[in-house]
């Protein structure tokens, strides 16, 4: 039963995310079955599993990128999935980094933190900049602020993107395989960044397939395979001693 709707109401059980039997559908397509997550203050969960089991479609839908076909999403406290909830506010809590980095090219890694501050949550410029540059120095690129996306090398962009993230204070940050395409040697300094965040007490749910972070960092892992979720615990459970044979299966093809 919903008592109170205030956007900043805290959770009752004080969960960052709770989902529940959460389903989407594209047309025919059953693409979540009845998911049910739950991501504590503070955990940072990642989620594995094949190619087209629904693991971008899960976190689109926490952060209404996709609008779920039924169940439930709440988000700190806030059920997202209610109608009458305010979508823009929603997601500005959420800080999301993609694969492909999606910075704005003609614009300086600086212009690229500062703008939606700006936009969105009407920062002066001053403060929009000295925010950019504490979160630019977060991610180890203090030096180029003025470089644009071009000029940075893949791993550079990822970091600006989070950094970019980071400097709308988020609640939670929601990470999809943000190293998937990156050249093998990039891939370390994003996950260094991604574990200081961690270490930081930051709320990650995070799509990866790189198993040795999950292994170190996650407090969970969550496998899904064909849109639900076969079975989720401890790293050392999941990954380690896996109970399920479809988890084996995949296990033994990305290790
Ligand atoms: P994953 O991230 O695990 O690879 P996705 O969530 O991206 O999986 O996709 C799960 C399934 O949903 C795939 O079969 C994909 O083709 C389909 N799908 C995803 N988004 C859409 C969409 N907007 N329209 C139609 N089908 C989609
Ligand atoms: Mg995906």
């Amino acid at each position: 039963m919903k008592l109170d709707k205030a956007p900043d109401a805290p959770a009752p059980s004080g969960q960052a995310i709770e989902v529940r039997e959460l389903r989407k559908s594209f047309g025919d397509l059953q693409v979540l079955k009845g998911i049910d997550l739950t991501v504590g203050r503070g955990d940072v969960v990642c989620v594995i599993g094949p190619s087209g089991s629904g693991k971008s479609t899960l976190l689109r839908c926490v952060n209404l990128l996709e609008e779920p076909t039924s169940g439930t999403v709440t988000v700190a406290g806030t059920e997202v999935t209610d109608p009458d909830v305010d979508i823009d506010r929603v997601r500005r809590r959420i800080g999301m980094v993609f694969q492909s980095f999606n910075l704005f090219p003609h614009l300086t890694a600086l212009e690229n933190l500062t703008i939606a501050q700006r936009r969105v949550l009407r920062r002066s410029k001053g403060e929009a900049e000295r925010i950019a540059r504490a979160n630019l120095a977060r991610v180890g690129l203090v030096d180029k602020e003025q470089s644009y996306p071009a000029q940075l090398s893949g791993g550079q962009q990822q970091r600006v993107a989070i950094a970019r993230a980071l400097s709308m204070d988020p609640e939670l940050m929601l990470f999809d395989e943000p190293t998937s395409a990156l050249d093998p040697e990039l891939v370390g300094d994003v996950l260094a960044v991604m574990r200081s965040l961690a270490r930081e007490g930051m709320t990650m749910l995070v799509v990866t397939h790189e198993m040795s972070f999950a292994r170190e960092v996650a407090d969970r892992v969550v496998f899904m395979d064909d849109g639900v979720i076969v079975e989720e615990g401890t790293p050392e459970r999941v990954v380690g001693d896996p109970q399920h044979e479809r988890t084996r299966l995949f296990l033994a093809r990305v290790l």
